[in-house]
């Protein structure tokens, strides 16, 4: 016994020690001096990037920032922009870098989301990629909700840091798109199907479909965006992180169920469907 416990001991410290020691440096080097970004607000610029990071104990140049913006609902809005400094002109102190982006595209990041999804603002996400010159990336993911607030915290900028106004972004990064594209044209009627089910009343007409549900279920990766819930009520349950197929739900209304997996922007509603006649037909 106690042989198998020296053993568990050399093992770790030959392997387990050293790995540990490692990741405490990381972690102590991301809480001070590691590279950081906030975003702030100030009279000159609606919106600028801080990035910092200690330059004595982490010696780094920054050749480009990535900004990408999603919204993760049907129709949701999206947004990604790069800025790239030649290797020449690499930042290696902290910086603040004005993001000279359009009026309405930074009114799409700072306002509450599209009015017509209610979860629109927690399901949007805006992410800053760090690049550097000998290659790495470093990325970070903000909720939207997070960086509006984040943009009312006063900021001590240190004198030190290098402040970048007269940077565009790279004309070639520019997209600015509308998510998921596929379904832009479906999405126009959606409120027609939540109305329905607000009111009680019956959902939109459908082409009728030649098949019967016979299963219905979700896969993992759900962005609980409602559309299903208001395509088949009854048969879909939105909750508040995942949705659900509801306990013996009715599978008659096959066409509901086609429209509400075609409509889910992440594809994650599977069903299996056997001919018509073969469902009527007697065992
Ligand atoms: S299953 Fe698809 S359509 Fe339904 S809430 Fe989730 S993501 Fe939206």
């Amino acid at each position: 016994m106690a042989n198998l416990l020296l053993s568990a001991l050399v093992v770790f410290l030959l392997l387990g020690g050293p790995l540990t020691l490692y990741a405490v440096i990381v972690i102590l080097n991301n809480v001070w001096g590691g590279l950081k970004v906030k975003f702030l607000k100030t009279p000159e610029n609606p919106l600028s990037l801080l990035v910092s990071w200690d330059n004595e104990s982490y010696e780094i140049k920054v050749t480009r920032i990535k900004l990408d913006f999603i919204e993760l609902v049907p129709g949701g809005r999206a947004l990604s922009h790069s800025f790239t400094f030649e290797d020449s002109s690499a930042k290696n102190k902290s910086f603040v870098l004005a993001l000279k982006l359009p009026e309405d595209e930074i009114k799409i990041l700072t306002d509450a989301g599209l009015s017509t999804h209610p979860r629109a603002l927690k399901q949007s996400t805006i992410s800053v990629e760090v690049e550097t010159l000998n290659g790495e990336t470093r990325r970070f993911k903000i909720p939207k909700a997070k960086f509006i607030k984040s943009l009312s915290d006063t900021i001590e900028i240190d004198s030190e840091t290098e402040i970048v106004t007269d940077k565009n972004p790279d004309s070639w990064s520019v997209q600015t798109r509308v998510f998921p594209w596929k379904k832009v044209e479906e999405e126009v009627e959606a409120p027609k199907a939540g109305a329905a089910k607000a009111t009680g009343g019956a959902p939109a007409p459908r082409a009728p479909v030649d098949f019967a549900v016979t299963k219905v279920w979700i896969e993992p990766g759900c962005i609980v965006c409602d559309a299903c819930e208001a395509e088949a009520p009854l048969v879909f349950w939105v909750k508040e992180d995942t949705c659900i197929v509801r306990e013996n739900a009715p599978l008659d209304d096959a066409a509901a169920i086609k429209a509400a997996a075609e409509g889910c922007p992440v594809d994650v509603i599977k069903f299996t469907k056997v001919p018509k006649a073969a469902a009527t037909s007697p065992a």
